[in-house]
């Protein structure tokens, strides 16, 4: 295997992608691709957590798939969870060193169950969702990873990550897993172009997201009708649903973004100028891409047999340290 350093993320095959994984994310996968052994996992593991369709979820993993191709993530670096069960073994090996308490304060976990009504949380909030946390700790220590590219919202679950691994080394004597990193990229946290105060998200709903395959009339109307005049900062600082703007075109590469900002910083910024760069910018962006996804369409299938391929050889990584993790831990680790 290559000593190059490791870097591992996952995405939850839950939509389409939207502006705020790729810049918070992915546009950061592709870069690190030329400088590090990467492995970029669709987990949909992770999607069962929350009330799903069973019909349509393995659709939405391919779909992601070809998204993420089609914005420069190489097909052998794509591992799906669920083909490398391995995920799951670890994940119930560190549930066994993982404590109640620890998981029990996951932001992701409080907010993701308050949007289901307090009658339907008997029913509704599954074990899996307050367990994902440590299913993630197995994604990533199962390859060892030295980083983590993420958006700021992984914060937490990446300390619980690192506790996990501690407790682990502690408890077999040996300093087995490496403590992995997070990696922000410059725009950890994009917001909601409907409500700023809130970070984009699918499961806010449609009019929170901008695809990043979406259609130039759409995302043209979105950035119209995007609200500027609510969060208004304390000390004069600019609204947060300016700010989003002028992020949006900052990671875009906008070649108006300094004319725009001294505008701003003079006074004199009008709202719509702003608002027509960014959608410019952003059209000019997903146009590539949209244009790459078609030709990627044509030849689905190779794409598919492409990916199977580079799970069952990822696959042997985690095979790999499972089998160790089971010699440390004292369980049966014959290789069959
Ligand atoms: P998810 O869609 O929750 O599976 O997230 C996939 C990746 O996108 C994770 O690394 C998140 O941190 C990142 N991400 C999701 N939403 C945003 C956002 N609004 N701003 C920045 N990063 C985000």
């Amino acid at each position: 295997m290559s000593d190059q350093k490791r870097v591992l993320s996952c995405i939850q095959p839950t939509g389409n992608l939207h502006l705020g994984n790729y810049f918070g994310a992915v546009k950061n996968w592709v870069d690190l691709q030329s400088s590090y052994q990467c492995f970029y996992g669709i987990v949909d593991y992770h999607a069962m957590t929350m009330p799903y369709n069973t019909k349509k979820l393995r659709n939405q993993s391919w779909d992601l798939i070809v998204d993420l191709v089609s914005v420069g993530i190489k097909p052998e670096n794509l591992f799906v969870q669920s083909l490398i069960p391995e995920h799951a073994e670890l994940g119930w090996i560190f549930n066994c060193f993982a404590s109640v308490g620890r998981v029990s304060n996951m932001t992701q976990y409080k907010d993701k169950s308050q949007t289901v009504s307090e009658k339907a949380k008997d029913t509704f909030i599954s074990v899996g969702l307050f367990d994902y946390p440590v299913l993630q700790a197995a994604d990533i220590l199962i390859y060892k990873a030295d980083f983590v590219p993420v958006g700021d919202d992984q914060d937490q679950h990446l300390e619980l990550t690192r506790e996990i691994a501690d407790r682990f080394n502690f408890n077999v004597g040996k300093d087995y897993f490496v403590l992995p990193k997070t990696l922000h990229t410059k725009t950890p946290r994009i917001k909601s172009p409907a409500d700023p105060e809130r970070k984009m998200s699918k499961s806010a709903g449609e009019k929170h997201v901008i695809g990043v395959f979406a259609e130039e009339a759409r995302i043209r109307k979105q950035i119209k009708s995007a609200v500027t005049d609510v969060g208004i900062q304390t000390d004069g600082q600019m609204s947060l649903g300016v700010e989003n703007l002028f992020e949006l075109m900052r990671a875009a590469g906008s070649e108006d973004f300094d004319g725009l900002m001294s505008d701003y910083e003079a006074g004199t910024l009008k709202y719509s100028a702003l608002k027509d760069a960014t959608a410019d910018t952003l059209v000019k962006l997903t146009t590539g891409f949209i244009e790459k996804k078609a030709e990627i369409l044509e030849n689905k299938k190779e794409l598919k047999y492409k990916i199977k391929q580079s799970s069952a050889e990822i696959r042997k990584v985690a095979q790999e340290t499972l089998l160790e993790v089971k010699d440390l831990v004292g369980l049966m680790n014959v290789k069959f």
